[in-house]
């Protein structure tokens, strides 16, 4: 099948229009019609090249809301019509201990990513969302529920997953006392989820600058991080904290602020971290870990919940064309709070 996306062709170059093809359908495909595609900072990431790891060109978008055009022979959950999401992964080895549990962002053989990943059968490179089509074997794609927001519903894919995963994890629920270190894509789902889930939600942020925006995302409280005075009032008062970061920082301020037991979990940030005292870690039994988006199980839990508690993304609409300024504005943290790109203005550009 022929189909139009915008690539990388280097780590240089700004993303264009490509065609290419999509693979003919194997019994368990779905074939599926691209609405709706968020902006994630990875795709920057793996359009630039930034973790080694690309292989060109890069048709970047893990955020993906569509629907179903057509399915193979065997598939039995979907139907032409549909309404389907699909996120980070279209595939994994489904014999493992971990696909066996429902986690396939940690199977053991090496799960394949929607886009710049081998496919497991014929090895060609995957092609992400920023694109008119895509297929996907059925085991990896969402339903959407009928009550989501379907042009919204796309940066729950990862934004979304990979703060439920988390928060799901360590037990949060009603009475849990969460921070929310950043408020960018991540972070601001990280504030409606957990509030939805009923915890005493903290936003930290550097400084007051976020106060307004953490509240009218229903945040009960804000801390900024550079008030000595408050930050050792806040000692030891978080059962989780939630670090959105995507950038190298010092994690040494926000680990006394976690109780006994609790974890301060990364989801920004890959790589080395500045220096961390062990201190507060052996004195309190306290935690700093990390986590990975979300199986596909956990992910169609997160979509039916939000769906149910009416929790949708801040998003900015726009179109395919406009996908470099996004990527430059994304960098300066100029967007409140996820591009969406609306696929209809790849047909009406091109
Ligand atoms: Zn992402
Ligand atoms: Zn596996």
């Amino acid at each position: 099948m022929k189909t139009i996306g915008y690539a990388a062709q280097t780590a240089q170059s700004r993303l264009t229009p490509l065609s290419f093809e999509r693979r003919a359908l194997r019994d368990n495909d779905v074939a599926i019609e691209i609405l709706y595609c968020g902006v994630c900072h990875s795709d920057l990431h793996m359009a630039r090249n930034d973790w080694n790891a690309s292989t060109y060109p890069v048709v970047p978008g893990h955020e993906i809301v569509g629907k179903v055009t057509a399915i193979g022979a065997e598939v039995s959950q979907y139907q032409v019509g549909d309404h389907v999401a699909v996120g980070c992964m279209v595939d994994s080895c489904q014999d493992c201990d971990s696909c066996y549990n429902g986690e396939e962002q940690y199977c053991r053989n090496g799960f394949t990513l929607t886009y710049g990943s081998p496919d497991r059968i014929d090895g060609s490179i995957t092609h992400g969302g920023y694109s008119k089509h895509i297929v996907v074997r059925e085991e990896f794609v969402l339903k959407v529920p009928e009550t989501l927001d379907l042009a919204r519903a796309a940066p729950l894919l990862c934004a979304g997953i990979t703060t439920y995963s988390p928060l799901r994890h360590w037990g949060v629920g009603p009475g849990s006392r969460v921070g929310v270190i950043g408020m960018g894509g991540l972070g601001h789902m990280a504030v409606k989820l957990a509030v939805a889930l009923g915890a005493h939600v903290t936003v930290i942020s550097t400084s007051a600058s976020k106060q307004a925006d953490a509240m009218s995302l229903g945040a009960d409280a804000f801390l900024v991080s550079k008030d000595a005075q408050a930050m050792t009032e806040a000692q030891s008062s978080f059962d989780l904290i939630i670090d959105t970061v995507p950038v190298k920082h010092d994690l040494t301020p926000y680990v006394p602020l976690l109780d006994l037991d609790a974890s301060l979990v990364l989801v920004g940030q890959l790589g080395p971290v500045d220096g961390t005292d062990t201190s507060p870690l052996v004195f309190g039994r306290r935690h700093i870990s990390g986590s990975l988006i979300g199986g596909i199980a956990e992910t169609q839990e997160m979509l039916d919940f939000c769906a149910r508690m009416n929790v949708l993304p801040e998003c900015e609409m726009i179109r395919m064309d406009q996908i470099n300024e996004a990527f430059a504005r994304m960098e300066r943290s100029d967007v409140r709070y996820r591009f969406v790109i609306d696929m209809a203005s790849l047909q009406a550009s091109q």
